[in-house]
């Protein structure tokens, strides 16, 4: 893994002892040594990480880390707050402004490359889900909203010493809410009975009798919670088992005996990074589907329509099963714009796309291609079968007035074109295009009808 390092330290000892480290693990690295300078060099080198004094004449470190995180073109840059051991109240205040993790004077070659290269392992994944967004991660939440996002965190403790787990709950309590799992059995089933998910869970590495690390490998490979992240507590004199559960993809650890200022803020701290990403998750989810749908009726559009279909075709044939295509135009859908204006006409083509889902199975593809234009892909389904559902849409469309306005009930109907797939050969054009042939003979003969394309 190679990124840019920013080291900020006002004594150049530990800027060199820091620089060599990095350096000596292939990280790029860049240096201040006061407050003005690492703000200046945020700016200018756009580092993956920064590692932050904490005391430094002029503006210190928590400042700049607050300065950092307040600036929406920064704020996504993991920063690592440098403490000194006799003053733990830094830690709360780093958090408080937004540091994403801190080290402790001297820094352990453990700890710093196992912080600096989950966090910037993390910065690249959201790097990669902002770039997703679509350039806008102005809309995602600022981190003074995270910070201050105080609801309680959800979390799952798994020790088979209930003494132990009770003390973590301790801990934690008035700030998150705390469920225990005395065995692996019972953590999968509280995983899988959690509502919303925990979003963070906490493994003690050494229960007697019980694999802790294939507990961690589990629940990184189960569904519901492969992105939760994971925090070990660790004996300090197991390194060994330590370096495999974070090449494991374990998110971050803490050493026996355990530091309960420590266990509360790396919990926090895991917590808000957890739902910064899951934020992200979901914008980048939202933005794929306002790619591919309608905003109008939220079906398909044409775009995801041609893209998909040619893969449903290809499956088709590859399986040797049929596939069918049906195009669906309202009758005279200018004359409900004319009479009863265009809200009205939006009203009734989202009900209608609501009559054309409600007829048709999970499988079949529905997409507005147009106007009042429509087309359903109906896989698996020859074209008499094809014929049925087509009829079945026209049904419930001319069978029941529409709503269109208070007091407006419309009778709308609709004409349906229908082809089937026949040849290997056809691709995505001719079969719609059989298919509108088919539905101008259905327009032509009087509308209100299926017409099937002949092949
Ligand atoms: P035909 O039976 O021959 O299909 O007659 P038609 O009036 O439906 O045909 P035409 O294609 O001439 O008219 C389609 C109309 O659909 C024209 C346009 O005003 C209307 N339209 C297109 N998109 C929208 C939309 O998003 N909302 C509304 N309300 N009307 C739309
Ligand atoms: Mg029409
Ligand atoms: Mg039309």
């Amino acid at each position: 893994m190679t990124a840019r390092v920013l080291v900020v330290d006002d004594i150049l000892a530990n800027v060199r002892l820091l620089e060599a480290k990095l350096a000596a693990e292939y990280f790029d690295v860049v240096t201040a040594m006061n407050g003005a300078d690492a703000l200046e060099a945020v700016q200018r080198t756009k580092p993956d990480i920064v590692l932050l004094d904490v005391m430094m004449p002029g503006i210190d470190g928590i400042e700049v880390c607050r300065r950092i995180k307040a600036n929406p073109q920064t704020q996504h840059i993991p920063v690592v707050m440098v403490t000194a051991l006799d003053q733990p109240e830094d830690r709360v205040r780093g958090l408080e402004a937004g540091a994403d993790d801190f080290l402790t004077k001297p820094v352990n070659d453990v700890s710093l490359f196992c912080r600096v290269k989950s966090l910037v392992r993390l910065k690249m994944l959201t790097d990669e889900l902002r770039t997703r967004t679509g350039g806008d991660p102005l809309r995602l939440m600022t981190n003074e909203q995270i910070t201050a996002d105080n609801r309680p965190g959800n979390v799952l403790v798994i020790d088979n010493r209930a003494a132990v787990a009770e003390r973590i709950r301790t801990a934690l309590s008035g700030k998150h809410d705390v469920t225990i799992a005395v065995e692996p059995q019972q953590a999968i089933e509280a995983c899988a009975q959690s509502e919303g998910g925990f979003e963070l869970i906490i493994v003690n590495l050494d229960m007697e009798g019980i694999d802790a690390l294939r507990i961690c490998s589990q629940l990184k490979s189960m569904e519901q919670t492969r992105q939760t992240p994971i925090l070990i507590i660790v004996d300090p004199d197991d390194h060994q088992r330590l370096l495999r559960a974070l090449d494991m993809g374990v998110n971050d650890y803490l050493i026996r005996p355990i530091d309960k200022q420590e266990l509360q803020a790396r919990v926090s701290t895991q917590i808000r990074r957890y739902r910064y990403t899951e934020q992200l998750r979901t914008s980048v989810k939202a933005s794929i589907e306002m790619a591919v749908t309608d905003a109008l009726t939220g079906l398909y559009n044409r775009r995801y329509l041609e893209t998909h279909l040619a893969h449903l075709i290809e499956h088709a044939v590859n399986r040797g099963k049929p596939l069918s295509v049906l195009t669906l135009d309202v009758d005279f859908f200018k004359s409900v714009n004319d009479t009863y204006g265009h809200d009205a006409g939006d009203r009734v083509l989202q009900e209608l796309s609501g009559r054309i889902r409600s007829s048709i199975r999970n499988i079949d593809l529905a997409c507005r291609t147009g106007g009042e234009e429509f087309v359903v892909v109906l896989p698996g389904t020859d074209l008499q079968t094809a014929e049925r559902v087509g009829e079945r849409i026209r049904k419930t469309v001319a069978g029941k007035p529409f709503n269109a306005a208070p007091e407006c009930h419309l009778t709308i109907t609709v004409s349906l074109g229908i082809s089937a797939l026949t040849t290997v050969e056809e691709g995505v054009d001719d079969l719609l295009k059989r298919a509108d042939q088919a539905l101008y003979r259905a327009k032509r003969e009087g509308r209100n009808r299926v017409i099937l394309s002949a092949a």
